[in-house]
């Protein structure tokens, strides 16, 4: 037993869930009690879909538990071929079926259906949403995929993209920005798979040159399968951030055999640019804690530390699949991996950290909420707002411009960070409150008018003096400087005054 409130992860048919609402031609039949049909809001909710995911439920209560609950089983699977003529079809179990052992593998495949059944095994109890993922995509394309097919000669390069699925942080976009990068190299989308491919395109898989394996923690298995099986490569690298897209694009490029250097030589982000110009020398040496998969964990971290000039200051994963490379990803940084699914423990790094800026998941935004600390979503789980209307990648060149707003956003604006450290004690904009740009801080009193004494006389040359600061904060510096000298009983405010009070407030 574990006590736990928040879970980073759903259970491993939430996973398989996700492939088949990605694909088109799957249906899934789902032994689960009945209640479990919660998971289609995942999908028409947050990400908005249009349809129900293609899963049938058997839902069986209580009073179904004294009798044929096998019986129930094949009654959905026959129910849902006759009315869905998928292509191929998944059967498995959730948490609860589990535990009666009904075996709906071998149930289905006595039904005799006319197109692939796969059987998922998907042990509840020890595994995760995303194992799960990756477990029936495997699964799918070791019933599907077709022999090797080399190319022809003269023929343009193909890859397969692997690993997007319904429920994906970004995934949609990903692709976009992914299939745009591919096609600037001169190489042929093959096949994109799970999302928006049917079991026939998973036959074609062995048309590709290559696998670019976009998301390891949903296509690792299926692509290490088709390197072992059909010998096709697969990408390593994962394009997040402008460093590892240039790397990106040498590896792909490489494993079809083509130049990649025209394209290295225009491709454009503006991150670069942003992060080198001015405005973001105070972004130098900010502290980050980093926490989401694995996958976007370390390309967060990298991007932070090579391209934002951020210092890492805690790295860590619920991945526990990918443990091993984020312990080494740390290590990069001078720092201990936290390889957890406890969001108290990394609520308590975090509070232990105190970092600047914390870049996470749906979790940590409510963790640095409390903390008060600036936060950014970087990876799943995540809520509605991160299935976003617009276009909004993170991997290629536009995914760097993507994050370099996401990230900078929380933060104070450089101005507003320096104005703060000379006048702490202004009301409106003090030390504590949130950053004025984001438009929400808490309300706080006005302090109550000191009863001392009217405001103390200004001397006409302080006044002068108080004329060369910039008319936007001249109010406020007015504001420090008479309280400054209300304290202090002065009665006349020199130019002495209101630099001893500069100096004060910016102690
Ligand atoms: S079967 Fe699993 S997913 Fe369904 S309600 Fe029970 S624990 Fe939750």
């Amino acid at each position: 037993m574990e006590l736990a409130v928040w879970t980073y992860e759903g259970p491993p048919h939430v996973g398989a869930m996700r492939i088949a609402t990605a694909m088109e031609g799957v249906h899934y039949v789902l032994h689960a009690p009945q209640g479990d049909t919660y998971a289609d809001l995942l999908f028409t909710m947050i990400e908005r879909r249009s349809k129900r995911p293609p899963v049938t439920y058997t839902s069986f209560q209580a009073r179904d538990l004294g009798g044929d609950t096998a019986e129930l089983f094949m009654e959905a699977a026959r129910d849902a071929y006759a009315r869905f003529k998928p292509q191929a079809m998944l059967v498995g179990a959730s948490c609860t079926a589990e535990l009666i052992q009904d075996d709906p593998g071998g149930l289905a495949k006595t039904l005799g259906l006319p197109v692939p059944v796969v059987a998922l095994e998907l042990p509840s109890y020890q595994k995760k949403e995303n194992w799960g993922a990756a477990e029936t995509f495997y699964r799918l394309v070791r019933a599907c995929a077709g022999p090797r097919v080399p190319r022809a000669a003269g023929a343009a390069p193909r890859a397969n993209i692997l690993g997007p699925t319904a429920l994906g942080f970004r995934h949609r976009d990903d692709v976009t920005e992914v299939t745009r990068l591919l096609a600037r190299l001169g190489i042929d989308v093959n096949v994109v798979a799970p999302m928006g491919a049917t079991p026939a395109d998973l036959t074609r898989l062995g048309e590709a040159d290559v696998n670019v394996v976009l998301y390891p923690e949903t296509a690792g298995t299926a692509a290490a399968f088709l390197q072992r099986q059909h010998g096709i490569p697969a990408t390593k690298t994962v394009p997040i951030g402008v460093g590892a897209t240039r790397e990106f694009i040498t590896e792909v490029a490489a494993l079809v055999g083509i130049d990649a250097t025209a394209v290295l030589a225009e491709a454009a982000s503006r991150l670069p640019w942003y992060s080198r110009s001015v405005d973001s020398t105070y972004l130098t040496g900010k502290r980050v804690f980093i926490f989401g998969d694995a996958t976007h964990a370390i390309a967060a971290a990298r991007t932070a530390a090579e391209e934002l000039s951020f210092v890492v200051v805690g790295l860590g994963t619920y991945s526990r699949e990918y443990a091993r490379e984020v312990r080494e990803a740390a290590k990069a940084h001078g720092i201990e991996a936290l390889i957890t699914d406890d969001y108290l423990k990394v609520e308590e790094a975090i509070a232990a950290l105190r970092p600047e800026l914390v870049l996470g998941t749906q979790m940590e935004r409510h963790i640095a909420k409390r903390l008060g600390v600036p936060c950014a979503v970087i990876s799943a789980p995540v809520h509605v707002q991160d299935f976003p209307a617009r276009y909004s990648p993170q991997m290629g060149f536009e995914g760097a411009n993507v994050i370099f707003d996401t990230w900078v956003h929380p933060l104070m604006m450089g101005l507003e960070e320096h104005l703060l450290g000379m006048f702490r004690e202004d009301f409106e904009f003090a030390d504590g409150a949130a950053p004025s740009h984001l438009g929400h801080a808490p309300a706080r009193e006005a302090p109550p008018e000191p009863v001392a004494a009217g405001p103390a006389t200004w001397a006409a040359e302080a006044e002068s003096e108080l004329k060369k600061i910039p008319f936007f904060v001249r109010g406020k510096a007015r504001r420090n400087t008479e309280s400054f000298a209300r304290e202090r009983g002065l009665s006349t405010i020199t130019i002495e005054t209101l630099y001893d009070a500069k100096a004060h407030f910016s102690r």
